[in-house]
């Protein structure tokens, strides 16, 4: 959970087919807020409570945080609210825009800010992006024992601010446009900030498999996060879907909680580093792995997973499997949908930059994972903001000679 939300057991009464329960759920599990789901046509208590609450209706999601207070149906503005989140700049105009919040966006809004150029970091979810939700980061340098993607997040963020970024929370970036030379943002509430110069250090995510049933499910039992959804399957049975890196560490956190984990890949051969493949065998018989067969379906009755259908790549043989939940970590898609056509993107959607990190809109720049050939590593997206600040330091210095 970050560091400026309070602490303590929410609970999140609602139902498998409410849409703003699953908004409510996306907007906890982006802000990494650990919450406690109930599903009230599964829990006869919990139904008569959330009537009694509503004066006889079922209003879902009915909400109730720690200190006892209630929201029902509650828009993400309200829930942004509720956890004292800032989600309105103190000016329009800046230096520098930073769109996004994980290590390239903070790092650069500690160079920027140092170089005492205005900054505005403008974040839709938790602050640390993916790196926030690492459990254990133990190849950052300078952390000998590993270092938490919470706690790492939480000092980069005081980091930032210390050198005077201003960071909006729980505010997505809709739009960018370039207006004579001036760049202008627009985000999820309407509201237009400009700059001189705007980083995109909006990372990635983790891609869909675009399978049926796999819309209708997330959230409830397909998940992409096992740090926000693990503990949902205490005792339970889980497959994971990815034989890479990301899907063996992320099988390996979830027998912390569940009692199996099968790792199903694609190809014949998982591509996960050794020591990985090592520490899952080591697991024994409470982590399989099984490769060549393809997830083509999730099935479902009465909105629960019924059945995973899975086909054995080799004779083409489709099969039906029965586990509790299913996490999925087959790669990454770039957080670039919303820039103009004039940042040029390569097949899969990663920015191309030229020398010093300048797309091919000028004054707009990008580091980190949403740019083409980047790494995919905390280490070198933290290189890339601090490099991409500096560049941008030179260019406003430029543009005002
Ligand atoms: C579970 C997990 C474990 C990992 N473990 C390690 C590890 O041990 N070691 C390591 O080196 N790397 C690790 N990584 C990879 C590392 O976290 C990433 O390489 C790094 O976070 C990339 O940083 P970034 O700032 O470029 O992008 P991200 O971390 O993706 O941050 C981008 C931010 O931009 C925000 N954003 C996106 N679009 C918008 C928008 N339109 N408006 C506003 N905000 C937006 C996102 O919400 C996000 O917070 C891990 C990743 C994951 C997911």
């Amino acid at each position: 959970m970050s560091d400026n939300l309070s602490a303590g057991t929410i609970i999140v009464y609602g139902t498998s087919w409410c849409s703003d329960c699953k908004r409510a759920k996306q907007f906890f599990g982006e802000h990494r807020i650990q919450y406690v789901w109930v599903d009230i046509e599964h829990d006869s208590d919990a139904m008569a409570y959330v009537e009694e609450v509503n004066k006889g209706l079922r209003s879902v999601p009915t909400i109730v945080f720690p200190d006892g207070s209630i929201l029902v149906e509650p828009s993400n503005a309200q829930l942004a609210e509720k956890f004292g989140l800032q989600t309105r700049a103190q000016r329009t105009f800046y230096d520098v825009i930073i769109v996004g919040a994980g290590p390239a966006g903070l790092t650069a809004a500690v160079y920027a800010g140092r170089e005492g150029l205005e900054t505005l970091v403008i974040e839709k979810g938790a602050l640390g992006g993916q790196a926030g939700s690492a459990q254990m980061m133990e190849n950052f340098p300078g952390f000998d024992e590993g270092i938490s993607g919470d706690e790492f997040a939480r000092r980069l963020g005081i980091q930032a601010r210390r050198f005077g970024a201003e960071i909006l929370q729980a505010t997505e970036v809709k739009s960018l446009r370039r207006d004579g030379r001036y760049i202008c943002v627009t985000v999820s509430d309407g509201t237009e900030y400009t700059a001189q110069a705007v980083l995109i250090a909006s990372g990635a995510r983790y891609r869909r498999l675009n399978v049926p049933g796999e819309d209708k499910l997330i959230g409830s039992r397909v998940h992409f996060c096992a740090v926000c959804d693990g503990a949902f399957y205490k005792g339970k049975e889980v497959l994971v879907i990815g034989g890479g890196n990301s899907g063996f560490q992320e099988g390996l956190f979830l027998t912390r909680f569940a009692r199996k984990v099968t790792i199903v890949e694609f190809e014949p051969q998982v591509k996960a580093s050794r020591i990985l493949q090592k520490k899952v065998a080591e697991k024994g018989e409470m982590m399989q792995v099984i490769t060549n067969h393809a997830v083509k379906e999730f099935r479902q009755r009465d909105s629960q997973l019924e059945a995973v259908i899975v086909e054995d790549r080799a004779t083409g043989a489709l099969e039906e499997w029965h586990p509790d939940g299913v996490f999925v970590f087959i790669g990454l898609s770039p957080n670039s949908a919303f820039l103009p056509p004039e940042v040029e993107r390569d097949r899969f959607g990663f920015v191309t930059t030229g020398p010093g990190f300048m797309t091919t809109l000028p004054g707009v720049f990008a580091a980190g994972d949403v740019r083409q050939a980047s790494t995919k590593q905390a280490a070198v997206a933290v290189g890339e903001g601090a490099a991409a600040a500096l560049m941008i330091r030179e260019y406003l210095a430029a543009q005002s000679s």
